[in-house]
């Protein structure tokens, strides 16, 4: 039995897509293995956003090579799609497969027989047509359902529509049929993920179904706890969803919504759909109806043009806003993309200053989010996440929450009342009056 092993850099989709070619390799007579282990196959799936894509996989592969020596290297995933040839010069490495082929690797690379020439399979990303259905399983309390894939909308920055393509999505009933298998393994929480989700719907290029209607019928799947949306454009979240999560048993209060910058300036020369005034909009809107909601907020600091005002702009805004969290990005230029010929460079020291500003900031707002709710009552998805003789899980609202050690606590839900913030800025919670289980 040939063993394999995978390393995943990046996001929540390339997790549930290495854990989909993850099962095609057991359902063909492979043994997954840890890294470790001395697999005779390594599949590392590579992300273009991460800083140092280029450095990080270089690493994994002469890492994987002293493990196994001998060792079968395949490389696939953004980075793969958007520089196949400059992979496949790192040594060590025996194939390149791009977007419109990774999910058909064990068919394409032939029993992984190595030989001279490193294979590169990566056909142009207009290639890239085909829905991959994916979901992480097994690997943790929640799942990572893959709903989406692509992008239409080519932000200035962006390279994700070069390396995954254009909008297309799932169908509602084959995302129900995939809810209901997750639900048979007992995952409890599963989070929706796709490129641009509120974009949900096209099929071969033509629009059929609306993210709004997906959201419904999951509410009627049974034996899923809670539905939670990884990440939507502004101007897709809807009154539409956000009224009906906030009456939802299952879709939790909790929305990420990228910002990417508080000044109407930047948003512009980015190319994003919305204006500031939309943001405000869709943060009352959640606040009005779900006060209690956790709002995360994705942020690029450092666009060309951004000058000092401009940015001062962006964190008056953030700061006087009612979120949660940010999740800052610094500005790094990618070949391609339109910001690249932009005017206005922001030198890296102002780059990272301000990023610095924005991460002090972020955690000024999670405190005060955390403080805000402490003394309520919320269920905790606990997850075989110990340190220190504490467990840890996320409230509905996405508060990280810790409580004493108990191996029954992994994967179950609990009603808690939040009591106090520990030295790890988490919260703790008022023991022993967790014992109730939550029951839909
Ligand atoms: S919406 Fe913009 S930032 Fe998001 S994936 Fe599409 S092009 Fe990239």
């Amino acid at each position: 039995m040939k063993k394999v092993a995978f390393y995943t850099l990046g996001c929540k989709l390339n997790f549930s897509e290495t854990s989909t070619i993850g099962r095609q390799f057991e359902e063909k007579g492979y043994l997954k293995v840890d890294f470790q282990e001395n697999p005779d196959i390594f599949i590392i799936n590579t992300c273009s956003v991460t800083e140092n894509a280029d450095k990080k996989c270089k690493k994994i592969v002469k890492e994987a090579k002293k493990i196994s020596p001998d060792s079968y290297v395949a490389i696939i995933g953004c980075y793969a799609q958007l520089k196949p040839t400059e992979i496949s010069e790192i040594e060590g490495v025996d194939a390149v497969l791009g977007a419109a082929e990774k999910f058909r690797l064990i068919e394409l690379l032939d029993g992984f027989a190595k030989v001279q020439e490193t294979k590169v399979l990566a056909s142009e990303i207009t290639e890239a047509t085909a829905f991959n259905n994916a979901f992480s399983i097994n690997d943790r309390t929640r799942t990572f359902l893959k709903v989406q894939d692509g992008c239409n909308y080519g932000c200035a920055f962006c390279t994700i529509p070069l390396a995954r393509g254009k909008s297309r999505s799932n169908t509602i009933e084959s995302v129900l049929a995939s809810a209901r298998e997750i639900a048979d393994t007992k995952v409890k929480e599963i989070v929706l993920t796709g490129v641009n989700i509120g974009d949900f719907g096209i099929v071969d290029g033509k629009r059929n179904e609306r993210f709004a209607d997906l959201v419904f019928a999951l509410e009627e799947v049974e034996g899923i706890d809670r539905f939670r949306i990884s990440s939507i454009e502004p101007n897709l979240l809807t009154n539409e969803i956000i009224e009906f999560a906030s009456r939802s048993k299952r879709f939790v209060p909790h929305f990420h919504i990228p910002l990417q910058s508080g000044s109407n300036t930047i948003l512009r020369k980015m190319g994003r759909r919305y204006l500031r005034e939309l943001y405000v909009d869709r943060v009352s809107k959640i606040k009005t109806l779900m006060p209690q909601a956790c709002i995360g907020v994705d942020v690029i600091v450092g666009f060309p043009g951004e000058t000092d005002e401009l940015f001062l702009e962006t964190y008056n805004f953030l700061n006087e806003l009612d979120i949660s969290y940010l999740h800052v990005f610094t500005y790094s230029e990618r070949a391609n993309t339109r910001a690249v010929e932009m005017d206005g460079i922001v030198p890296l020291k102002k780059r990272n200053e301000r990023s610095k500003m924005l991460r002090i900031l972020s955690e000024k707002k999670r405190r005060k989010f955390y403080e805000e709710n402490l003394g309520n009552t919320f269920t905790v998805l606990f997850e075989e996440d110990v340190e220190d003789g504490k467990i840890h899980g996320f409230t509905e609202n996405y508060i990280r929450v810790a409580a004493k050690y108990d191996p029954m606590l992994v994967n179950e839900l609990k009603l808690v009342t939040l009591d106090k913030i520990n030295e790890a800025g988490n919260v703790e919670v008022r023991e022993p009056e967790m014992v109730y289980e939550k029951h839909f």
